[in-house]
């Protein structure tokens, strides 16, 4: 009988970490993942997906070192993906230190355990679109774009990414730095605006005095499915002979407006908007009822232009290409929080 492939997550306890498990488990492969603690809160993802009896939780904060080890050690993965670190791009002027901690450290221990224990061990980086040079550029950001981080989470990506490729090049490490785009689901964490907006909006028909706040609703994004994101990162492992960096993005932009109008149609919401900038007010036309009032807080001291990404490169070397389309990744949302609320 052939030995089950042993794939390991590290960061299995967020949105992508808990899909790809999701998706791997299905596939009818040994899956471990890390978490940081297995409180039933940090394992929630995993409690909603079924999976936690069908998979092997190890509990392992990525800045301890010799933990991180262990845990390889103990699973001998043939693939890892590394998803965790500090993920949150508006804060990270005020946490430089943790992301030295979070997303620095970890990565070069682990690259370097590769090279020296797991040559053979195919692993996947989450890097980030943070990356690229958001200014002055017309085309859609691809693997040959420009780089240039305005904040220290997107430098840490920088980092991650060239040190990724110099592994890969000079010690011929089959080890990937895949680039995202926004991706959003049902699980995605309630920082993010299109999560925010989704359960917001829901808790709105069923409470019409409630209200709630947004930033910059004219700011622009490229949203895919985390999904059909987890999907790419198994298949371009595995279908890669040379392995090389992807890109996932869907190419094309809306602005966080644009997501407020379609989530309120699925709902059957109509909408009325009333003034501009900070003084907009976005109404329920049939009740009058306010629903959504624009704070300053929200807003982002840098606000990256809204850039769009060009998958092409990806799906042609991979095969892979995305399943959802925006409209089935809104319904899937909003249902959640329907039947959750
Ligand atoms: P990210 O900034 O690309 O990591 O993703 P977010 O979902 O946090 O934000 C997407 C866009 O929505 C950004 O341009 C924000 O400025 C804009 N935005 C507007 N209002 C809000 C809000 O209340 N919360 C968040 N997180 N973003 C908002």
């Amino acid at each position: 009988m052939t030995k089950k492939q042993r794939h390991l997550i590290i960061g299995g306890s967020g949105q992508d970490g808990a899909l790809l498990a999701d998706y791997l488990v299905k596939k009818g492969f040994d899956v471990h993942t890390t978490c940081r603690n297995k409180t039933s809160f940090s394992l929630e993802r995993l409690i909603y997906l079924q999976i936690l009896e069908e998979i092997t939780v190890h509990k392992c904060d990525i800045r301890n070192l010799s933990k991180l080890k262990d845990v390889l050690e103990s699973v001998l993965p043939n693939y890892v993906y590394f998803l965790a670190g500090y993920t949150k791009t508006a804060d990270s002027f005020s946490d430089i230190l943790e992301i030295a901690d979070s997303n620095l450290k970890p990565v070069c221990f682990m690259l370097d355990f590769l090279r020296k224990y797991m040559p053979d061990t195919k692993c996947l980086f989450a890097g980030s679109s943070e990356i690229f040079d958001t200014e002055n550029i017309e085309n859609k950001i691809d693997l040959k774009s420009r780089f240039s981080p305005k904040n220290p989470y997107g430098a840490s990506k920088l980092f991650l990414f060239n040190v990724v490729k110099q592994y890969r090049e000079y010690y011929n490490l089959p080890v990937m730095t895949a680039l995202l785009f926004n991706h959003e689901s049902e699980l995605r964490s309630h920082f993010f605006v299109t999560k925010k907006i989704t359960k917001n909006l829901v808790t709105f028909t069923k409470n019409n005095e409630y209200s709630f706040q947004l930033g910059n609703i004219d700011a622009k994004r490229d949203w895919s499915s985390a999904k059909d994101f987890v999907r790419c990162f198994y298949k371009a492992l595995e279908s890669d002979n040379k392995v090389d960096d992807i890109l996932l993005a869907s190419g094309k932009l809306m602005s966080v407006r644009e997501f407020i109008k379609l989530s309120a149609k699925i709902l059957n919401l109509e909408l009325d908007f009333v003034g501009e900038g900070l003084n907009e007010r976005i109404f329920c036309k049939k009740t009058g009822k306010l629903i959504i009032s624009i704070s300053p807080r929200y807003y982002r001291e840098l606000e990256t232009n809204g850039l769009a990404g060009d998958p092409t490169e990806t799906m042609q070397r991979t095969g892979w290409s995305p399943n959802y389309t925006f409209e089935m990744l809104l319904e899937e949302m909003i249902k959640y929080e329907l039947e959750k609320n």
